[in-house]
């Protein structure tokens, strides 16, 4: 694969905007066999190479080739997950531009939510450009769990504990939704998991139980626990290994 064409697939702009990054000696490159540890400039545009496994110094800024990207936030309060929000920043200008711009066979350009938190909602959040990976992830029909560490105005209950988990009705479905699992932590808290992804499934629930949510926490999904030294607004990649716990 042609140079400027990797990164025109990483997101660095169009071709001809690439080729210039390149031409003007923006752009250094690692092999993965490569035993030397600094990047070597290249300013051939058109240089054949193997994107696999590719270490790519563009302005300075490290960027390991994926094919397709699959990143974690950690979303802070007072985001919202919408590329268009209305009152709060996106959370998409936390991500650097080429995982917004990566060029995609949709519309819509760059990586996108897993399914949404709500603004005031914090922890992890999914993103991708592999619509399989997001459809397999946030389907409700898929039932992958998710952990959410919850805050309540009013002390939590055994009542409200079994109701949760028998199933309560929410206002727009007669189907009762349940809890995968809920457990008490302290006066005021619960942690709870949902397999189906409702909107504002948490919220709802905990209203119908006669309590409301203060605090809302997303911890883990499947089995990725969102890493406990990634602070509110940083995002990293997901490695192999993170993958494997989503399934
Ligand atoms: N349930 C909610 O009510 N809000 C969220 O952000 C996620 C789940």
């Amino acid at each position: 694969m042609q140079l400027q064409d990797i990164l025109y697939s990483q997101g660095f702009g169009t071709r001809r905007v690439c080729a210039g990054l390149v031409q003007q000696g923006w752009v250094s490159i690692r092999g993965p066999s490569s035993d030397r540890q600094d990047y070597e400039p290249c300013v051939d545009a058109t240089a054949e190479l193997d994107p696999e496994g590719l270490q790519l110094q563009v302005q300075g800024v490290n960027w390991p080739y994926h094919a397709k990207a699959y990143v974690l936030l950690h979303k802070p309060a007072g985001t919202e997950c919408s590329q268009k929000p209305s009152t709060y920043p996106s959370i998409y200008t936390l991500l650097p531009a080429p995982l917004r711009q990566r060029p995609t066979k949709s519309a819509v350009q760059g990586v996108q939510a897993v399914g949404r938190l709500d603004q005031d909602t914090t922890g992890l959040l999914l993103l991708s450009d592999d619509g399989q990976f997001i459809h397999r992830v946030s389907s409700p029909k898929k039932h992958v769990p998710k952990v959410y560490q919850v805050t309540t105005k009013h002390p939590v209950d055994e009542k409200q504990i079994s109701s949760l988990l028998a199933g309560v009705v929410l206002d727009d479905d007669p189907k009762p939704v349940k809890a995968a699992a809920c457990e008490q932590t302290a006066s005021h808290r619960l942690d709870l998991t949902l397999t189906d992804g409702k909107y504002h499934q948490v919220k709802r629930m905990l209203a119908a139980v006669g309590n409301r949510v203060e605090g809302l926490h997303r911890s883990q999904i499947g089995a990725l626990v969102l890493p406990a030294d990634l602070p509110p607004g940083a995002w990293k990649w997901l490695s192999q290994e993170d993958l494997s716990l989503l399934v």
